[in-house]
């Protein structure tokens, strides 16, 4: 089955009642036929739902759908895109264990390489989008994991998948990608050699702004490793988030194409306004890496960012004038959503270290959402005339 089909027509068992829509499971646990039923689930000798911190039909339509989208061979879903991150490294990862990840990472993620992740000995060595063909003189002999998102938040640099695949293969290193910001409609790093795909699934997958999930797909060996740290320690998806997701990524597909439109679209105006220095946006071929990206991906999604005149009093004034796109901290969502991270996300950075992570002054990210496209630029365009 294509993509379309196989993400609406993927469904959980019917139950006696024949429902069409799939049902919410909202239970904490299953029972069992008789002691000997009890035995063989304990012990695995069947598939079958114990507990919802191990397995629930929701998540598990959910996953199943993730797997399926991403050609994955199995998955374990999460709280939020967090626990699905942080638990793919605890359940892979050994005290004296190094990491190499792309700098321009999630903040939270790099929270986690910078001051957490240092109190088990573990390190982390960043390269810079630009040098990734420097990887290689990065790895130590206990480098374990090699880290990446692409498109990066909020400078929207490109990573070459391909390449940076068959250096993890070289290295016999996990190769862990965070597909966040293209979604598997878009990008399937499992194509170019990722072990692991993460996702926040709070973003586009449910794409309304309603629920946080987070989910890892990939390899089996290594998602039954996550699998058995997640069942011990607990950070499972709730079975009404997994209802709603699941319903989400039926409309996956049809929701990504717009979003790609309609931020194409702002793109190109944005490259035309006297205000903007600067446009980053995958499929404009002005992008550095227009062409990678062209490459492993089908559509530039839906971040825009770019950089207006008049630095970080530019950027506030920007904000101020917005009128019906929202200022708020999420992203992928039905609404237009900006963002000035110098004055916030990362305004306790000096300039140099903001600089270093590609966050310049002027910088702007948005988030383009499901809106009419003339709506979404009239406004940035009054909003626009503001920052000088
Ligand atoms: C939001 C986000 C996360 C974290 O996801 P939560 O669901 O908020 O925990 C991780 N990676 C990227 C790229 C994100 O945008």
């Amino acid at each position: 089955m294509n993509f379309e089909t196989q993400a609406i027509r993927h469904q959980a068992e019917r139950t006696q009642f024949d429902e069409h829509s799939v049902p919410l499971y909202l239970t904490s646990s299953f029972i069992f036929q008789d002691a000997e039923d009890m035995r063989a689930s304990f012990a695995e000798e069947k598939p079958k739902n114990l507990y919802s911190r191990f397995s629930n039909p929701n998540v598990s339509e959910f996953v199943d759908k993730v797997v399926t989208m991403e050609g994955a061979e199995s998955g374990y879903a999460f709280a939020t895109g967090m626990a699905a991150i942080y638990s793919t490294f605890a359940a892979l990862l050994s005290a004296g264990d190094h990491i190499v990840s792309c700098q321009s990472v999630f903040g939270s993620t790099h929270t986690l390489f910078t001051k957490y992740f240092p109190k088990w000995n573990i390190e982390t060595t960043y390269f810079k989008a630009e040098e990734a063909e420097k990887v290689e003189s990065l790895i130590q002999p206990n480098t374990k994991i090699l880290y990446l998102e692409t498109p990066t938040n909020p400078a929207i640099e490109i990573l070459d998948l391909e390449f940076l695949g068959k250096i993890a293969k070289k290295y016999n290193l996990i190769f862990v990608v965070d597909n966040c910001f293209a979604t598997p409609y878009l990008q399937q790093p499992i194509k170019f050699g990722a072990d692991i795909v993460v996702h926040s699934a709070t973003k586009l997958m449910d794409g309304q702004g309603r629920v946080l999930g987070g989910v890892a797909v990939g390899r089996e060996d290594l998602i039954r490793e996550i699998y058995l740290f997640s069942r011990n320690t607990g950070p499972a998806m709730s079975p009404f988030n997994a209802w709603v997701l699941s319903k989400s990524l039926e409309t996956l597909a049809i929701r990504i194409e717009k979003h790609c439109e309609n931020a194409m679209k702002v793109a190109e105006f944005l490259e035309s306004h006297p205000n903007v220095e600067l446009v980053k946006y995958p499929f404009l071929p002005s992008h550095p890496n227009y062409e990678i990206a062209k490459k492993q991906m089908k559509l530039g999604g839906n971040v825009v960012a770019f950089e207006i005149k008049g630095g970080t009093d530019g950027g506030r004034n920007f904000l101020n004038a917005i009128q019906m796109c929202s200022l708020s901290a999420n992203l992928g969502d039905t609404r237009t959503i900006v963002t000035h991270p110098a004055s916030t996300t990362h305004s306790k950075l000096s300039d140099d270290e903001r600089n270093q992570v590609g966050i310049t002054a002027g910088l702007v990210r948005c988030s383009v959402g499901l809106e009419h496209a003339d709506d979404i630029i009239a406004d940035l365009k009054q909003a626009l005339e503001t920052v000088i």
